[in-house]
């Protein structure tokens, strides 16, 4: 029998600097990856960053949050440029993003890096080691030292300035995150490592314990434990033992960003923010680009793969993931570069271009 048709809702929130450009390229390969599939998309767009700070004065609009709140998922593109860097008012278009994930209360940020065979020699590491790098990192965002009060500057008895920060995890924030770790490792390759310092930090030991606990729902993941300084060490000495990473919000900032590098493509990673239930939020993981913006240069590559993850993790289309992923992988064969992936004898293209590329692409795997 025919499959039922499926519609969402999607907010669209172009941003600033190339963000409209990767987004509108990201928006058709949906659409037409879905249609393929069965599904059927609503579009709203709003203004948000420096976009918003022009229309509205503010960087996060009232009616951008109540519209991405009531959607079903939210991609965004990219925030901020030197347009709106020391305005008047002294606001920062970055501020329109912090709010959105608060608002949102997405508190799982999930960040892929994959080495693909067509750009092993963009990593920072040696071939043998960078080939075949195909990693996760679930990482917590609105817990743990980045927001743990008490927090703030005092004097010691030395009469001294000392500042301080307080690591706190309380059980079912570790419970949450840790199920969006196991979920992430059964939909890929069923292997989860967890990272923390549970020999120093009790924060940690009470991760480790709730992680440990929370496995028994998930037999058919396997599970590991690694302090964060064996994982920043083990990921540049052999990045393929990882499939899944789960750790806390500043081991992840740090792990996130090391694993990117793995890859040295900033233009092909994208990234996924997901709540308990709401929206999920959707982006590319550079930034707007402003030096390029305008120019038809930016690689959308990092926002097509971004409605992959919305189409898999905030919708529960892995079919139609699948098919844009595997369009991406046919592009970069058939040898279409963008600027800063490209290399000696392929075809350097425009964001455009490559946008047609990825259409073709999907489309003749009907
Ligand atoms: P953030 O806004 O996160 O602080 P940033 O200002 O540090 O980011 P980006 O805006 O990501 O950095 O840009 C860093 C460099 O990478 C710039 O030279 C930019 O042109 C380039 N770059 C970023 N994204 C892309 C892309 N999608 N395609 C091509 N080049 C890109
Ligand atoms: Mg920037």
């Amino acid at each position: 029998s025919a499959p039922s048709r499926r519609r969402y809702t999607i907010t669209l929130l172009p941003g600033d600097g190339i963000g409209p450009e990767i987004v509108s390229v990201a928006k058709n390969v949906l659409e037409l990856a879905g249609s393929i599939e069965g599904i059927e998309f609503g579009f709203k767009e709003m203004p948000i960053g420096g976009a918003a700070l022009d229309v509205a004065g503010v960087p996060l609009p009232e009616e951008t949050l109540s519209v991405a709140k009531e959607s079903d998922a939210v991609l965004l593109g990219a925030i901020g440029g030197y347009k709106w860097d020391n305005n008047e008012k002294q606001l920062k278009p970055e501020t329109g993003l912090l709010q959105l994930r608060a608002g949102l209360k997405v508190f799982a940020n999930l960040r892929p890096a994959t080495v693909l065979p067509q750009l092993v020699d963009a990593s920072t590491l040696k071939k043998e080691v960078a080939e075949g790098v195909d990693l996760m990192v679930v990482r917590e965002l609105t817990g743990g030292i980045y927001f743990g009060r008490p927090r703030g500057f005092t004097t010691n008895d030395n009469g001294e300035k000392t500042g301080f920060n307080t690591e706190v995890y309380s059980s079912s924030e570790v419970d949450r995150i840790a199920r969006v770790g196991f979920e992430t490792a059964r939909k890929r390759h069923g292997k989860l490592c967890s990272v923390d310092k549970a020999n120093v930090l009790e924060a940690s030991m009470l991760w480790r314990e709730r992680v440990t606990e929370i496995s028994s729902e998930y037999p058919d993941v396997e599970l590991t434990h690694m302090y964060v300084d064996n994982a920043a060490m083990q990921l540049l000495r052999y990045p393929k033992q990882f499939d899944t990473i789960v750790t806390n919000n500043i081991f992840g900032d740090i792990l996130s960003d090391e694993a990117s590098m793995i890859t040295g493509s900033i233009g092909m990673l994208p990234s996924a923010s997901l709540g308990e239930s709401g929206p999920g939020l959707f982006e590319p993981i550079h930034g707007s680009a402003p030096d390029i913006a305008g120019q038809d240069k930016a690689n959308p590559l990092a926002t097509v793969l971004s409605v992959a993850m919305l189409l898999r993790y905030g919708l529960g289309e892995g079919k139609a993931a699948e098919r844009i992923e595997t369009a991406v992988l046919e592009t970069l064969n058939k040898g279409f570069r963008t600027g800063d992936i490209y290399s000696a004898g392929n075809k350097l293209v425009g964001c455009k271009e490559m946008g047609e590329q990825v259409l073709k692409a999907v489309d003749s795997r009907v």
